[in-house]
Order: structure tokens, then C-alpha cells, then sequence
């Protein structure tokens, strides 16, 4: 697709295209090309599933995005953020979440008291871990709902992220390339959003299966079609008799596991997907962050950071077991 853009794009003067590079975790950045329309109409989805959730244009939102905001000026005087006064949003830097800096962005989230908070949840995680740390009490009944974006939520994201906000997070699953969306109902359901285009889940054998391969086909790419797309997402389906009674027909998801070359590989059980490796801190607790590396097939290598008042003997025992039930000896 990167080789041959040119062909595929539909837009004669790309001056009036819009254009979205794609994120650069795994391999080069790619250009997306989307007509005004199509962008219009995947915002308006957005703001449809935000909305179901309470969100209106002018409400008190903090947004935690991808862009570079701040002067030196600002980072001198410890202002990590700015504000759009008309829509009452609050955008705060994502390349400033350091320890040192992790305390102006609490203190300023309690004084500009959100009713929204969207964005990535890495960034908004280190936020809510320093604040519990710390003590820090966000006042109640504040956040209404959690938006994250972009990256894949981990079960320890939800629960650190929740307890500190005091405030249930609604994910969605959306691409920079326009890949159909899956949102998250107000039963803690998602869904897979028909009306925003074809979902196929398929196996190394490119056959249909319950858990597999995201392949998309979207209704808002006419720019840069997008037919059956092989994105790069795994996902597990929810079984088919399993219905949500939040007035939403379309199919559920079950799970949405993120990037497939996310893993590293167990001699025992094969690929051990990202959300699997993470929930060995589930019960161990003193792990600030861990990271795994793979450069053998039977061997991995682990390095920790530990929170020395907490972590012991026994939490290492119970965090190696785990990985050994998956594998690893
Ligand atoms: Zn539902």
C-alpha cells in the first residue's frame, strides 16, 4: 500500500485532501488521503458515540493528544497545557509526563475540574498512578466519562485510570488509516459498528474465526479505499447468541487484543498476545512497570522497576510463577 498510494488514492488535487499519517509504533508512518466527507462523517460518528455518553461540544473537557503544544516559557513556569476558553477544553502535552511534572498536571486537572477526559491512556495511566501514589483525592462526581484513544487498553489501565477519576472509561476502536469503528456501550459492551463498515475476523489460514486477524472495509475512506484491509489488529468475537440490551443490534465484541505483532513466544503455548504478558501483574503488586524482551525463542529477558517499599520475595514468586504457566521455565 505504501509502494503504490498513488494508484490507490481517489483525490485528483490533493490539495484538498486530508491527510492522516498513520502512527509510527511498528514500522514507517503511511499518508491517508480522506475527502472532506469522510472526515466529516467519522467525526460525526465519534461525536455520536461520545454523545451517547453525555458529551456536547462546550462542555469542560482535559484532552490529552499526540500534539506539541508548549513554549519553553511554558515548561519554565510548569504550565503543561492550553486551554480553548470558547469550548472550555483543556489540552494537556503527552511529552511532559515525567515524574517530576506528574504533579502540576494532577493539581491542575483537581482545579479545572473536567467533566470529560479524552485521549491516551498511557499518559492519562501515569496520571491517575501518580495521583493515587501521592494521595491525591479527585473530587467526586467530577468525570463523567473517560474517552480513551489510539493505543490498546489494558485491564490494569481500567482499573488504576476508573479508581483515580472516579469516573467509568468508554473505549473505542479507531485508526488513523479509517478503519471502521467498535464502540463502547453504556453496558460496558462493544460494538462492532456496522454503518461504518465491513469487520471480517480471520485465522493464520485465512479462514473466518471467532478470534484473529482484523481484515476492514470502510464506508469513510473514499479517499483511500480501504477493502478488506489487513490492519494489523487482533480481536476476539463475543459468541453469536450473546445480545446487549442497550438498544444497539450490532454484533459484539468480546476483546480487543491489539497489535498482532504485539507478543513474545512461549516454546509451551505459542504467542503470548500483550494484554496476557500484562495481567502477570494481576495479584503482584509493587511492580511500577516491567518490560519483556525477546531475543530467543526460549528465553526471555525481564527488566523491573520496583516499588522498593512494597515489592518482596514472595510477590517475585507469585509474578515468575505466572509467567511460568505460560511457558516459561
Ligand atoms: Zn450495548
Amino acid at each position: 500500500m505504501r509502494k503504490n498510494i498513488d494508484d490507490i488514492v481517489t483525490i485528483k488535487h490533493r490539495d484538498k485532501a486530508i491527510v492522516s499519517k498513520t502512527g509510527g509504533t511498528t514500522g514507517k508512518s503511511l499518508k491517508i488521503y480522506f475527502t472532506e466527507e469522510d472526515v466529516q462523517e467519522r467525526f460525526a460518528m465519534l461525536d455520536n458515540f461520545r454523545g451517547k455518553h453525555g458529551y456536547k461540544l462546550g462542555k469542560r473537557t482535559a484532552w490529552f493528544s499526540g500534539k506539541n503544544l508548549l513554549t519553553g516559557r511554558d515548561i519554565r513556569k510548569s504550565r503543561f497545557w492550553k486551554t480553548d476558553a470558547v469550548y472550555k477544553v483543556r489540552y494537556y502535552s503527552t511529552f511532559h509526563v515525567k515524574n517530576e511534572y506528574l504533579k502540576h498536571y494532577v493539581e491542575n486537572l483537581i482545579k479545572f475540574r473536567p467533566e470529560f477526559i479524552v485521549g491516551f491512556p498511557s499518559t492519562i495511566l501515569e496520571i491517575a498512578k501518580f495521583g493515587l501514589q501521592h494521595n491525591f483525592n479527585f473530587p467526586d462526581r467530577t468525570v463523567k466519562a473517560i474517552f480513551p484513544t489510539a493505543e490498546t487498553l489494558l485491564e490494569e489501565m481500567y482499573e488504576v485510570i476508573e479508581k483515580f477519576f472516579k469516573a467509568k472509561i468508554f473505549n473505542q476502536y479507531a485508526s488513523s488509516e479509517g478503519a471502521p469503528f467498535i464502540f463502547e456501550c453504556k453496558n460496558g459492551n462493544l460494538h462492532l459498528e456496522l454503518q461504518s463498515g465491513v469487520f471480517e475476523v480471520l485465522d493464520d489460514n485465512d479462514q473466518p474465526a471467532k478470534s484473529g486477524r482484523l481484515i476492514v472495509t470502510s464506508f469513510t475512506t473514499e479517499g483511500t479505499p480501504l477493502i478488506r484491509y489487513d490492519i494489523g489488529d487482533t480481536i476476539t468475537l463475543e459468541d453469536e447468541d450473546k445480545i446487549c440490551t442497550c438498544g444497539n443490534n450490532n454484533p459484539l465484541v468480546k476483546e480487543i487484543l491489539g497489535r498482532i505483532d504485539d507478543y513474545v513466544f512461549s516454546p509451551e503455548n505459542g504467542k503470548i498476545n500483550l494484554g496476557n504478558v500484562s495481567n502477570t501483574l494481576k495479584d503482584t503488586k509493587g511492580i511500577v512497570r516491567f518490560q519483556a524482551i525477546q531475543n530467543n525463542l526460549n528465553k526471555i529477558e525481564l527488566l523491573v522497576i520496583k516499588d522498593d517499599k512494597i515489592y518482596n520475595g514472595s510477590i517475585e514468586k507469585k509474578f515468575l510463577q505466572k509467567l511460568e504457566r505460560q511457558g516459561w521455565k
